[in-house]
């Protein structure tokens, strides 16, 4: 089958939202009005469209799966309202404990839709979010929700973006009515006024402006059209001579504009009373990009080692990125990926090319909201789900074993809390096995090891509510008891300086010796960089086939830690000398030279601990500012900015996680119960000496 749906007229969008802002329920209409639109044309065995809305409703559609895919036909008043659009809603979480997913799905999506609570206006975590897309130069819309609500109001929620996120947001339509009176949408570019009737506000309608928004229409229109004609010379030098610009070209001009970053139009409306989604849809088809609008992706070609690029095109060589590893419990494990070039055909092989593995493509499915579809073949620019991959995992790179490339790969922070859990019983202990495997599968900031002293478990993750959840899962999904042991902070070990060392393995007496001999140099590296083996024989000293067995040693040195016995990061090593021995040499006795000398090199090259700094938000009313700030000092706080937003306060600080353990029940104890608080994983800092004395006599105990 050719490619159903042009480039240009592909979406792959996600929903950006603070928890409580509206992000479910705006998903759900989009699902309803796409579903509608999906509907058209078809048969649909005899049900309504309102039938199939209650079904759905009965199986719970929330959007549970990774990347979903709608269809949309432009709202009756569209210019391209005789063309289907595929939309390709990408999952974004909501919790500040997930911000790595948040991160991995802006990874894959080419633009997003801010939904903002129309009373709360922008929140903590909106805040959040927007410096990540920010950071991935994600273009985005923002919806302003729930104007129905008491409280609402537009102007704020507006201002609210301008003081906090970004004055290029410009307002593309205002509300009619607030409150309880919401009861339309003007479009300040077109001047018109529309309302929503019907049972799911399926029915628009064209009304006339209201008189008493006639005046804030033509404003806010002379302010938008100032704006965006500022992004295109001939278009501004039409303004200056005061002639009257094109609507295709003002909306030609901003859609660039959003693409390039540099505009943000801004939407309004009510989910919950199906006001404004359709709009937003239509604003998701003029101004987000198409594949086709972004630059190509970058990778490194395998068989060159050097940096190339691949065009969104079906021609060029298959390269995907695998997103997302999920377990569907209909048909197994399904591995999402974003298809950046070339065709991906069932029953063809793809080359994992970070785990060097190939892996035949049984089944492809695409996952709408109410059925799952097999196809035959994914195009350059979809994104859908292979079935029963058995080695890609979360960030890996899929493709053309002939054209092998990778892709830059998700950066995965190293877990900062870790907690000791326990089977309940015998059965559960077999069963935890495999559940824990699959987990860590899916999740590549979750880890599961085994302590092998006390032959206990130990998960780690990038929160407490991270584990919470998992352990809630072990047992859902797995049907696994276990008991959970109080969180620790997972710090790791690191160096500060350099320094040289060498290791000799050498046993030579009667019969066969032993004999491996290696020097080595350590050097710090930057934070994030983990390990780097540098192999710098010359000649034969050491030869080939010994090398990988020093690296290992040396790796698995590193995992047993310096001065007390966490996992050291972020060092380079380089071997650069050595000898060996005709008969006596093995891989055994340069494994045990690599970690004696690497263990000697580190512990004359300043051996540290670090630990997790938190970035904490605080929010709570003024008369508390002096109390919070006080405790947040003597845990160690940084205070990095603090901002008024009416009479709260907003305190930004740094935190050591291992002081912030109980830390909403402090606040809340401490503000009557009115202040509130976020907290995420910022970067590892060296630990204060009087405290890593503290941690090496406790580990000891
Ligand atoms: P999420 O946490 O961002 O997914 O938010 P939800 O979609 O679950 O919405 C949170 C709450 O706000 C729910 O009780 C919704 O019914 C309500 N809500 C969502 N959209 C609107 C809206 O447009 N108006 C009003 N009044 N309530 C809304």
């Amino acid at each position: 089958m050719p490619r159903q749906y042009p480039l240009e007229k592909v979406r792959n969008i996600g929903i950006i939202a603070h928890i409580d802002a509206g992000k479910t329920t705006v998903s759900e209409r989009v699902l309803f009005y796409t579903g509608i639109s999906y509907k058209i044309g078809e048969v649909h065995e005899g049900t309504t469209v309102m039938d199939w809305m209650e079904q759905e409703r009965e199986r719970g559609i929330t959007i549970t799966s990774a990347a979903t895919t709608t269809f949309w036909i432009p709202s009756y008043r569209h210019a391209d309202k005789n063309f289907q659009y595929q939309m390709n809603l990408i999952d974004t979480p909501g919790h500040i404990d997930f911000t790595v997913e948040v991160k991995r799905s802006l990874r894959v999506l080419d633009g997003a839709v801010v939904v903002f609570d129309g009373v709360a206006g922008v929140e903590p975590q909106s805040e959040t979010n927007w410096h990540y897309a920010d950071e991935y130069g994600v273009p985005r819309v923002c919806f302003i929700n729930k104007l129905d609500r008491m409280g609402a109001n537009f102007e704020k929620s507006l201002q609210s973006i301008h003081d906090r996120l970004t004055l290029n947001a410009i307002p593309i339509q205002i509300p009619i009515g607030s409150e309880s009176d919401f009861s339309g949408i003007v479009d300040i570019l077109e001047e018109k006024a529309f309302e929503f009737h019907g049972e799911h506000g399926e029915k628009i309608q064209e009304i006339p402006i209201p008189e008493n928004l006639k005046n804030e229409v033509k404003k806010r229109r002379h302010d938008a059209v100032e704006k965006i004609v500022e992004n295109d010379d001939e278009l501004m030098a039409l303004y200056l001579e005061g002639k009257e610009i094109p609507i295709a070209d003002l909306k030609r001009t901003l859609r660039k504009a959003t693409i390039q970053n540099k505009l943000v139009p801004v939407l309004c409306g009510s989910a919950l009373k199906n006001k404004g989604v359709q709009f937003a849809l239509d604003a998701v088809v003029d101004y987000l990009p198409s594949p086709l609008d972004l630059p190509p992706i970058k990778g490194i070609d395998l068989k060159t080692g050097a940096d190339i690029t691949r065009r969104v095109s079906d021609d060029e060589s298959f390269t995907a990125l695998a997103f997302k590893v999920a377990a569907d419990p209909y048909v197994g494990t399904l591995t999402y990926f974003r298809n950046y070039a070339g065709v991906l055909k069932r029953g063809s092989y793809v080359l994992n090319s970070i785990k060097n593995q190939q892996e035949r493509v049984g089944r492809i499915v695409r996952l709408h909201a109410n059925q799952r579809e097999e196809v035959e073949e994914v195009y350059a620019g979809e994104i859908a789900a292979i079935v029963g991959l058995k080695n890609t995992t979360t960030g890996d790179t899929i493709c053309n074993p002939d054209m092998p490339i990778v892709l830059e790969r998700i950066d995965f922070p190293e877990p900062v809390i870790a907690v000791r859990i326990e089977p309940k019983t015998k059965a559960d202990q077999e069963k935890m096995g495999e559940a824990l495997h699959r987990l860590t599968e899916e999740d590549p900031t979750f880890r599961a090891s085994g302590d092998l002293e006390t032959g206990e478990t130990i998960i780690a993750g990038m929160g407490e509510l991270h584990l919470e959840i998992i352990v809630d899962r072990m047992k859902r999904e797995f049907g696994v008891e276990a008991t959970v042991g109080r969180p620790q902070v997972a710090y790791k070990e690191t160096i500060l300086g350099e320094s040289k060392a060498e290791g000799k393995y050498i046993r030579q007496s009667g019969g066969r010796g032993q004999y491996g001999h290696v020097k080595l140099s350590v050097k710090p590296m930057e934070r994030g960089k983990g390990f780097v083996f540098v192999n710098a024989i010359r000649g034969g000293d050491i030869p080939r086939e010994y090398i990988p067995a020093v690296e290992k040693g040396i790796e698995e040195s590193l995992s047993r830690g310096i001065i007390a016995s966490y996992p050291v990061i972020d060092v380079e090593v380089t071997l650069y000398d050595g000898s060996y021995h005709e008969v006596d040499s093995s891989e055994a006795a340069f494994k045990i030279a690599g970690s004696m000398a690497f263990q000697e090199a580190a512990r004359n090259a300043k051996p540290v601990i670090l630990e997790p700094i938190m970035r904490v938000q605080v929010i709570a009313p003024q008369e508390f500012l002096g109390e919070v700030t006080g405790d947040l000092n003597s845990r160690r706080g940084r205070i990095e900015a603090m901002s008024d937003r009416a009479n709260i306060k907003v305190i930004d600080a740094n935190v050591p996680l291992s002081e912030m353990f109980g830390y909403a029940t402090q606040l809340r104890s401490m503000t009557q119960g009115r202040g509130s608080s976020t907290m995420e994983f910022d970067h590892r800092e060296v630990v204060p000496k009087n405290i890593e004395q503290l941690i090496i006599e406790g580990k000891k105990k």
